[in-house]
């Protein structure tokens, strides 16, 4: 995968992601109807449900997410993106595209899931 579309695919995520975040923790004041509609949110109320059932563990896993594509991005301004962290080795294309913030190799991916 080249770096172009890699740092135009993170970018996007970090955006989503960081907007996520903001709308969880109820920091977009009244986004008004025109970005609601843009953005094909539902209800207000459906996401204050949504934030009040998930609380915590969402905003957690939203700044997981986030922390990943910051690493991402800083991994192709150190010229290293697409190396498995672990191991050295190229990390696949078809799993770069799937996951432009992958920091590992499958194989490294899984043994640190079993950690
Ligand atoms: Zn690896």
């Amino acid at each position: 995968m080249d770096v172009d579309t890699a740092t135009t695919a993170l970018t996007a995520e970090r955006d989503r992601l960081l907007h996520d975040l903001a709308q969880l923790r109820g920091e977009l004041v009244d986004p008004g109807r025109d970005s609601a509609e843009r953005l094909g949110a539902g209800s207000d109320a459906a996401v204050e449900t949504l934030a009040d059932e998930l609380g915590e563990g969402m905003d957690e896993d939203l700044q997981a997410s986030l922390d990943e594509v910051d690493e991402a991005l800083r991994r192709i301004t150190d010229g290293t993106f697409g190396i498995c962290v672990d191991c050295g080795q190229p990390i696949p294309d078809k799993r770069l595209e799937a996951l432009p913030a992958s920091a590992r190799c499958m194989d490294c991916q899984s043994k640190s899931e079993r950690r």
